[in-house]
């Protein structure tokens, strides 16, 4: 299964950059998903829990946060698609080849457990750009 080499990348990013912060308990990982990754969610989240089991991550949760398809429309700048199938400007249907947003597949931040029970910190921001083989 994709979903779980995935899964199991995003277990190695984190559990790595945990051990970096000293983090010994995560409880989330923020994950940006594109529209465009080419990964589907429900799949990933079923393939999260099982590449979790045993690292520092187990039980913790995967917070997925989907990105639409943002491409850059010649005439009118920034616009979302509401159909990935087609690569045209809504507003003005001219061809949009680039885009801007979509394709995200990278982990935004951890939640994690201090020692210190109480403490809040802002969890640390982690590029995973080679999260995809
Ligand atoms: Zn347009």
């Amino acid at each position: 299964m994709h979903e779980l080499s995935i899964a199991h990348n995003l277990i190695q990013i984190a559990s790595a950059a945990a051990h970096e912060e000293g983090i010994s308990r995560v409880t989330a990982v923020h994950l940006k998903l594109g529209a465009l990754s080419g990964v589907v969610k429900d799949a990933l989240l079923f393939g999260y829990d099982i590449a979790a089991e045993g690292t520092v991550l187990e039980g913790s949760k995967l917070v997925i946060e989907e990105i639409p398809v943002i491409v850059n429309c010649p005439n009118c700048g920034q616009v979302e698609l509401p159909n990935i199938q087609r690569f045209r400007c809504p507003n003005c249907d001219a061809i949009t080849p680039e885009m801007i947003h979509g394709k995200e597949l990278e982990i935004s931040a951890l939640e994690y457990e201090e020692d210190d029970p109480g403490g809040v910190e802002s969890p640390p921001l982690i590029k995973a750009e080679e999260v995809k083989e």
